[in-house]
């Protein structure tokens, strides 16, 4: 068996945030982080726009606080405000940390991190490195670890997290390159494992973004908090649905409908395109359902002609490639075609501002925290402005990390039954190997991926929610019926893409639930039936539970420290 004081699973920002926590804490501690990609394969790579602090390089009049109001406001007053307080508190010492780590950080003429303006923040606070800021970022994290001498499981799968008697003490875990499992037993686990975008049929997000994590932690029996809050990026690029970051319209780029109208004065006067991504998100929706998309299509133009070639290419060099790359468009000459794509996960594993993970309204699970994307602490609530992700993934993934290395101290590893865990891993496999059915794996995630677009996008209702998840039943019931062609054990991509779509399915379900039971609409969630967000009523997280006959739905309060909910304008 394979023991560690201290398990991360997850390699992108967070993990590998709380990892060099973890080491900076105490250099000795014996740490593992796996992941199923290379750790610089993480999605996290793939963040363009930036990162949000109050460094006020630019506009010297903003403040933590006026930060903090920003984020608030645009969670639809859902957020724990103790938590955004946190967040934006500590934003700028991460960013000068990872200043220090040998970030390159795109600069101003005085030589200070630059900062650009990103939807709903009232002042240019988001710091980046062009629109490579991800990269930038995970790359010199990553250096770090291995500048420790950090153990690294990359291309590991973790198949089960091992919770008992309210501990998390293992992970059961399969080496992609020779088929074999091993059972890990530590003093505490992270789960850092990201977003879930692939539930969906279009999406910014990367093919390794299945949700793992969070199916793992709702079969342990542990709650999903706030699932039914799903973010929509109003610019995908269209038909792709690859993401033109917002950082193009923090910029200055127009969205234009098919009438040649900039038609976000209809909807957000003040912010126009810097609107937050759900209000812009509907935006588009209404347009084009009232016939005013370009050509009469399903999209509408961003259009960047105006910014002029310099600034294009010096500033936005990756959105530029993106379009020329995937439609041959040249943005200097031409406006990009773009429409909603589903793009981050504000919900997640339930956690506290120690991203200690909670077991119900109440209690915590010993040994197990979570962060980065797949955790909800919650500081997005309802809706996430842009660049809060990668802050949060810093924030808290720091904090994860000294709080796991305080806790292992004094403690000693749990007990763990190897034999069973194999048994039960090798079983689980055999048997996707024998079963006889009639379908592809690919057949049924597209059939999967279909209906939760259709029935749980950007608009619902009960009508159509209650006959997705009649059919999301019948789907689920199909997964005995998938015919895995590979039978091999060197790298089976079929059998991990089985288990993740096991994953999505498991993740779809409490999106759906909770998005039934959810009858208001708040920031992401937009139900035609219930129009107006409803405080008496559901100003309150939402808990999910996977159960053998369906989803269970429980509540839990949400705190409220310094900005009592208003009615929101932009
Ligand atoms: C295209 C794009 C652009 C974005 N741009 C920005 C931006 O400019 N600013 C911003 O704030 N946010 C941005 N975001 C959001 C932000 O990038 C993400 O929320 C953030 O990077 C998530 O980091 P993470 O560490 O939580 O997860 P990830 O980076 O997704 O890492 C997850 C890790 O978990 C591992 N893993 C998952 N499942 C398993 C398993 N079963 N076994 C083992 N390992 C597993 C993976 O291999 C990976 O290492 C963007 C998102 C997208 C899609």
């Amino acid at each position: 068996m394979l023991e560690h004081d201290i398990a991360i699973v997850g390699g992108g920002l967070a993990g590998c945030r709380a990892a060099l926590e973890v080491k900076r804490y105490n250099p000795d501690l014996n740490l593992a982080v796996i992941a199923k990609t290379h750790p610089i394969r993480s999605h996290s790579v793939a963040a363009q726009g930036g990162i949000a602090a109050t460094l006020k390089n630019v506009d010297s009049e903003d403040s933590w606080e006026t930060h903090a109001f920003d984020t608030v406001k645009g969670s639809d007053y859902l957020a724990d405000q103790d938590a955004v307080e946190l967040l934006t508190k500590e934003a700028p010492n991460v960013i000068y940390d990872l200043e220090h780590l040998g970030v390159l950080f795109s600069r101003l003429e005085n030589g200070t991190i630059a900062q650009r303006a990103f939807g709903g923040h009232t002042y240019q606070r988001t710091c980046y490195a062009a629109d490579k800021t991800g990269h930038a970022i995970l790359h010199e994290l990553v250096s770090s670890l291995l500048r420790y001498g950090t153990k690294i499981y990359d291309e590991w799968y973790v198949t089960r997290l091992v919770v008992e008697d309210n501990v998390a003490k293992g992970l059961v875990m399969y080496e992609q390159s020779t088929g074999h499992f091993e059972v890990l037993r530590a003093k505490a686990i992270l789960f850092a494992t990201g977003g879930y975008g692939r539930v969906f049929n279009t999406t910014s997000n990367d093919y390794s973004c299945t949700g793992d994590g969070l199916a793992m932690t709702a079969r342990a029996g542990l709650p999903l908090q706030d699932m039914e809050f799903v973010q929509f990026h109003p610019t995908g690029l269209y038909p792709v649905g690859v993401l033109i970051s917002e950082a193009v319209r923090g910029e200055g780029a127009y969205l234009i409908n098919g009438e040649g109208d900039r038609f976000m004065a209809s909807y957000a006067p003040k912010q126009m395109e810097l609107a937050p991504r759900d209000i812009t998100s509907r935006a588009i929706v209404s347009e084009v359902r009232a016939g005013r998309g370009v050509e009469g299509g399903t999209f509408v133009h961003l259009d960047l002609r105006h910014l002029g070639e310099e600034k294009i290419h010096q500033r936005l060099p990756f959105c530029w490639e993106e379009a020329h790359r995937h439609l041959g468009i040249d943005a200097v000459k031409e406006p990009m075609p773009v429409r909603p794509t589903i793009h981050y996960s504000m919900g997640g594993i339930p956690v506290n501002t120690d991203c200690q993970v909670r077991n119900g309204a109440q209690g915590l699970v010993e040994g197990f925290f979570a962060a980065g994307e797949t955790s909800c602490v919650s500081v997005h609530g309802a809706n996430r402005l842009g660049s809060n992700a990668l802050l949060e993934c810093v924030v808290y993934g720091r904090r994860a990390g000294y709080k796991m290395a305080a806790y292992v101290e004094g403690r000693s590893l749990p007990s763990l039954d190897e034999k069973k865990l194999l048994e039960e891993a090798e079983r689980d496999r055999a048997q996707l190997f024998e079963q006889q059915g009639n379908y592809r794996l690919e057949q049924l995630r597209r059939k999967f991926q279909d209906c939760m677009t259709t029935y749980c996008g950007v608009y619902r209702s009960e009508e159509l929610m209650t006959e997705g998840l009649e059919r999301l039943a019948e789907l689920r019931a199909q997964l005995t019926e998938v015919r895995l062609d590979d039978r091999g054990k060197v790298w089976n991509t079929e059998l991990t893409e089985a288990w993740e779509l096991r994953n999505l399915m498991a993740v779809g379900s409490a999106i759906m639930t909770g998005a039934l039971h959810r009858q208001e609409s708040r920031g992401a969630h937009s139900r035609e039936d219930f129009p107006t967000r409803d405080d008496p009523n559901f100003l309150k997280h939402t808990l999910a539970y996977l159960k053998e006959d369906g989803v269970m739905i429980e509540y839990r309060p949400v705190v409220i420290t310094r900005f009592e909910p208003k009615e929101r304008k932009y």
